[in-house]
C-alpha cells in the first residue's frame, strides 16, 4: 500500500484523488488518507502529489503513518 504522511497537512491540492483508479482516498483529521486493503499499490499518485505527501510502504518513513491512514479510512 502507498500511504499519506505529514506533508499532506493544509495541502489543498487533490491531484492524487482524481488520478487513483480505485478511489480509495479518503478524508481523514487534516490530511487525505489512502485505505491500506483498497489501495491496489499502482503507484500513480506519488509522482501527482505537489507536496510529496505520499510514500511506499517500502519507505522507512511510512510505518510512522500506517496507522493513521488505516485508522482515517476504515472510519468510511
Ligand atoms: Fe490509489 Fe494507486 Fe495511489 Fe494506491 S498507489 S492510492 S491505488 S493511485
Amino acid at each position: 500500500t502507498y500511504v499519506v504522511a505529514d506533508n499532506c497537512i493544509k495541502c489543498k491540492y487533490m491531484d492524487c484523488v482524481e488520478v487513483c483508479p480505485v478511489d480509495c482516498f479518503y478524508e481523514g483529521e487534516n490530511t487525505l488518507v489512502i485505505h491500506p486493503d483498497e489501495c491496489i499499490d499502482c503507484g500513480v499518485c506519488e509522482p501527482e502529489c505537489p507536496a510529496e505527501a505520499i510514500l511506499p510502504d517500502t519507505d522507512p518513513e511510512a510505518e510512522n503513518w500506517l496507522a493513521m491512514n488505516t485508522k482515517y479510512a476504515e472510519i468510511w
